[in-house]
């Protein structure tokens, strides 16, 4: 079933198009799939914080965002909701493989935005996993063969690119770099640029940070095509 993977996202839909961020007061403003909007209700989500607000209908128009605002900003939400639209819409041509890969700075944020995916996307339908280390690597290279989602740190997930048999991300979508300056700050530039050569060019790339740093906007360049910056200055 690999041929299906070329099928790409398409972003002409009319609804999300006409997206005006000023004018979303509610998730339910955005054009976003039942399960998406049910897993929202359900966690207590209901007004979108400004960095959503600014990023979510870009991403939904399949544009590369660099997104910036201040921690406890409400970024996490602002990726995972474009991540589970994408699943939602490969959904239609047959999920291959890795279809979303969300890199964070350390375990314990990745631990947190997989708690955040799994709390939001309960009504989705597709398989995550946790690429953090701690476990044998054999036993984690079972569990990922056929993962749609991983959310992971750098250094692990290029364990697997180097050491894992069949661990690809031909099928790559979206790829998500949260925290990127603390990705780097960790010393992770080297392993970003290996990883980012592991993945297929035509995707859809969203980068988050709190600050705009020399070496985030060197990280943009290699990974993000024509992004739309946005930063959200409000008191969260
Ligand atoms: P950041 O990644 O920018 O530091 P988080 O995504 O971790 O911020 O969110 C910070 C806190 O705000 C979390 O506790 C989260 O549940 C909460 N939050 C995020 N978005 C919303 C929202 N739209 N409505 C209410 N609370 C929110
Ligand atoms: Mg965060």
């Amino acid at each position: 079933l690999k041929s299906n993977c070329k099928v790409r996202k398409n972003a002409s839909a009319f609804n999300v198009q006409q997206i005006v961020s000023s004018k979303i007061k509610s998730f339910t403003d955005f054009p976003l799939s039942r399960r998406t909007l049910d897993g929202l209700k359900n966690a207590k989500y209901e007004v979108p914080t400004e960095i959503q607000r600014e990023c979510i209908g870009l991403a939904l128009q399949n544009r590369d965002v660099l997104g910036a605002s201040k921690t406890g900003s409400g970024k996490t939400l602002a990726f995972i909701i474009p991540v589970l639209e994408t699943l939602y819409k490969m959904k239609g041509s047959q999920l291959c493989g890795l279809c979303a890969l969300i890199i964070s700075p350390t375990r314990e944020l990745a631990y947190q935005t997989f708690e955040v995916l799994k709390k939001v996307g309960r009504f989705h339908d597709f398989s995550a996993g946790l690429v953090i280390g701690g476990k044998p690597l054999q036993e984690e290279a079972e569990r990922i063969a056929n993962t749609n989602v991983i959310v992971c740190t750098p250094g692990r997930l290029l364990q697997h690119f180097d050491e894992t048999f069949n661990f690809s991300a031909d099928c790559l979508q979206i790829l998500v770099l949260d925290e990127a300056d603390r990705i780097l700050d960790l010393g992770f530039a080297k392993a970003m640029n290996a990883i980012i050569a592991n993945l297929p060019a035509e995707r859809q790339t969203l980068l988050f940070s709190a600050t705009q740093t020399k070496s985030v906007k060197d990280l943009a360049r290699l990974s993000l095509f024509d992004p739309v910056y946005v930063s959200a200055h409000e008191n969260a």
